[in-house]
C-alpha cells in the first residue's frame, strides 16, 4: 500500500486547477468526469503519488454536500491495493464499515471503494485498484 492520491473537494474547478499548477509546478495532466459520482474530477502526478481535485456535477453529488457542509478541502485519502476484493474482505470482517459492497469505476482507471469515515477517525478512505 501506498498513497495514490489525496482527494480535495473544491468549489470552482477552474480556479483550484490554476491555484494547483502554481503550488505544485506542474500542469494539470488529466480531467474526467465520473458520471455515477457527479464529480468532474483534476490530477496533478507528483513523484511517488497524486492530487485529484474534485468539483461537484450538480447539486445531489456527494461533492455538493461535503462543501455544504464543512466547506472546500480534504475530502478523501486514497491507498493504493493489490487486490481490492480481498482488502474489502479482510476490512470488513474486522468491522470497518464499507460504503460499496461491489468495487466501482473510479476516476483515473481505477476500481475503487469507500471506507466510512467513522471507521477511520474521521477520514473518508478509499482503497483504489488499477484496472490491468
Ligand atoms: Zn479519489
Amino acid at each position: 500500500m501506498k498513497i495514490e492520491h489525496i482527494g480535495i473537494a473544491v468549489a470552482d474547478m477552474e480556479l483550484a486547477i490554476k491555484t494547483y499548477e502554481q503550488l505544485l509546478q506542474t500542469p494539470c495532466y488529466k480531467k474526467e468526469q465520473v458520471a455515477s459520482e457527479g464529480v468532474e474530477t483534476a490530477f496533478f502526478q507528483l513523484a511517488d503519488s497524486k492530487i485529484e481535485l474534485l468539483e461537484a456535477m450538480h447539486e445531489e453529488s456527494p461533492i455538493a454536500k461535503f462543501i455544504l457542509k464543512k466547506g472546500e478541502g480534504i475530502h478523501h485519502i486514497a491507498f493504493e491495493v493489490e487486490d481490492i476484493i480481498a482488502e474489502m474482505k479482510r476490512l470488513s470482517a474486522l468491522g470497518y464499515q464499507i460504503l460499496n459492497e461491489v468495487p466501482k469505476k473510479g476516476a483515473d482507471n481505477k476500481l475503487v471503494c469507500f471506507l466510512h469515515p467513522k471507521s477511520a477517525h474521521g477520514v473518508l478512505v478509499e482503497l483504489c485498484q488499477e484496472i490491468k
